[in-house]
């Protein structure tokens, strides 16, 4: 314990992170959750956060070992187009119309001078479709234009591209070029927030926080096993807490129902998760 805490090394998610060194939730926090405040506890010291954060997101490895990006794609152009279209829709309905898609237009230079008329019509199950295909033909034309029709491979690169931000961008490092990202959508800022790890609503912020807690290697795992926990478990409006994994250390545990027979009806199998 000494050892640990003299230690000049930064702390890894291997070192810190055994139940010995996890304290449960802090009972302020849980205590704050049930009556709707924020569970962020700003009591809870940045090591403590760190070792039960680390804990929670070992448990989470083990409880969806199946965790991955649910966009198919063989590239990073069909990843990154893929992800665009993503918005305001489910991955299930991005991915129905992606074979036709890239079928057609396979690359940026193929895209980028599509058909209008014929691109809204692939694009039309996915919901507005005109400004999806609006956004997916300047993506092209600056890829073409830019980048030669490649993908690049860096933040500061993706982000100047129409109709991309961090968390596309951080998509498409994780999944297409293996340099680790954090993807802040939706379920990643409600579940951290649940977890009393931010209390941040901006998710540029809530990115940077979570980056102090969980060890940069496993940023992009992590990443899908919060959204797949999102999707499955931990649901916007009820979360089945009586059938988590993580109610030990999740201060917002509670808010759902806790009845394991009542929560386990909740989760929600892959085949029938929204994938939104
Ligand atoms: S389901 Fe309940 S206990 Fe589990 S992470 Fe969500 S709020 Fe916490």
């Amino acid at each position: 314990m000494m050892a640990r805490a003299l230690s000049a090394d930064p702390p890894t998610l291997d070192r810190v992170s055994s139940p010995a060194y996890a304290r449960p939730v802090p009972p302020r926090a849980r205590r704050a959750a049930a009556r709707g405040g924020s569970p962020f506890d700003p009591q809870e010291t940045p090591l403590a956060r760190t070792r039960r954060a680390r804990r929670m997101a070992r448990e989470l490895a083990l409880i969806h070992p199946d965790a991955h990006c649910e966009l198919d794609f063989t590239n990073a152009f069909e990843l990154l187009v893929a992800t665009v279209l993503s918005a305001q829709t489910t991955d299930k309905t991005v991915n129905r119309v992606t074979p036709a898609l890239f079928g057609k237009y396979p690359d940026a230079r193929a895209l980028a001078g599509a058909d209008r008329a014929e691109l809204e019509e692939i694009l039309k199950p996915t919901g507005f479709f005109r400004a999806k295909a609006n956004s997916v033909l300047g993506l092209a034309r600056a890829l073409l234009e830019r980048f030669d029709g490649e993908v690049p491979g860096r933040m500061e690169d993706l982000v100047t591209l129409p109709g991309v931000g961090r968390k596309t961008a951080n998509v498409v490092l994780g999944n297409a070029f293996d340099v680790p990202g954090l993807t802040v959508d939706t379920h990643f800022g409600r579940l951290v927030r649940r977890f009393g790890w931010t209390a941040e609503e901006d998710p540029v912020k809530v990115e940077a926080e979570v980056a102090e807690l969980i060890p940069k290697r496993d940023w992009t795992m992590f990443s899908h096993r919060v959204i797949f926990h999102g999707r499955r478990v931990c649901h916007a409006k009820k979360a089945a807490c009586g059938a988590c994994g993580l109610a030990r250390w999740c201060p917002s545990y509670g808010i759902g129902p806790t009845d394991p027979e009542v929560a386990t009806k909740l989760v929600k199998t892959p085949a029938a998760s929204d994938t939104e």
